[in-house]
């Protein structure tokens, strides 16, 4: 991998200004917090643009900055999500901030300047909340594919590339151009977990659907971990058969029952991840 080194010249500043959205984030001020990173972005777009042709190294490091402030604003609007209770769209920008790390852990020295590491362990252990286990991978023939740099096939002697790296400002990928779908087949592990099966849920009922636990996590301050625990409730027999239906539990055992005892797991704010 070409290793990019972030200049100690920017470190000042990014630190000032990570410090500044992390507190707006705290605070939940989410739509301030996305509205100044969208400026940053835009700062960071225009100095690639003038830098592409003349110096790559100060270009690419430009674009590593940005995925930054791309993670902290793909965060945020995981968070405003969260707060509607659209756990599938929050699942999509999950997978968004994934695809921001990559990006910085390009940078020799970003793991530590980014906090890149700590914001990895932490949505890996957001995404243990989601009820999504089994996932769908299509199975393509690939009749042809170009480089996005040179657009030459990427197994032609010619193409230098390689695949998600960065020329110039740019993410080098592999282009399918044609190619033939044979089927699709469910898998555990898949490339792109936005391919989910998709689960109902009642938006108004989040405690009682499979989403329950990511319910409880979006009760917590962002930028926290959380401690999970089961805990035994009784609820009323009204409640219990809420239950039943979003989970398809046994509604057999509620017959005579006014109380009925069930383990419900509890998500509590645990440590700050920064
Ligand atoms: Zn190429």
């Amino acid at each position: 991998m070409r290793n990019i080194t972030i200049d100690k010249k920017f470190f000042k500043e990014i630190i000032e200004k990570k410090k500044l959205f992390y507190k707006q984030i705290e605070k939940e001020e989410f739509d301030t917090a996305i509205s100044n990173l969208n400026k940053e972005t835009k700062k960071c777009q225009a100095a690639v643009k003038q830098n592409c042709d003349t110096d790559e190294i100060l270009c690419n490091q430009y674009v590593i900055i940005n995925c930054f402030w791309g993670l902290l604003r793909n965060y945020c609007k995981f968070w405003r999500f969260l707060g509607d209770n659209e756990f599938q769209a929050s699942w999509n920008l999950l997978q968004d901030c994934f695809g921001n790390i990559r990006g910085i852990d390009m940078a020799s020295n970003g793991k530590e300047l980014f906090d890149s590491d700590n914001f990895y362990k932490h949505l890996l252990n957001i995404e243990k909340l989601y009820p999504y286990k089994m996932f769908i991978s299509t199975e393509l023939i690939v009749k042809k594919i170009i480089c996005s740099i040179c657009e030459k096939s990427p197994y032609d002697n010619d193409c230098n590339h390689i695949k998600g790296e960065l020329y110039a400002g740019k993410f080098c990928i592999n282009i399918v151009k044609d190619a033939e779908l044979i089927g699709s087949s469910f898998v555990e592990n898949p490339s792109n977990k936005r391919c989910v099966i998709l689960i109902n849920y009642d938006k108004s009922k989040p405690r009682y659907s499979s989403f329950g636990k990511v319910w409880q996590f979006s009760k917590i301050t962002p930028l926290h971990e959380y401690i999970i625990k089961p805990k035994k409730v009784l609820l009323k027999q009204k409640e219990f058969l809420e239950y039943a239906k979003a989970l398809n539990v046994d509604k057999e055992q509620v017959k005579n029952q006014r109380f009925v005892p069930v383990t419900f797991y509890e998500v509590t704010k645990s440590t700050s991840i920064i």
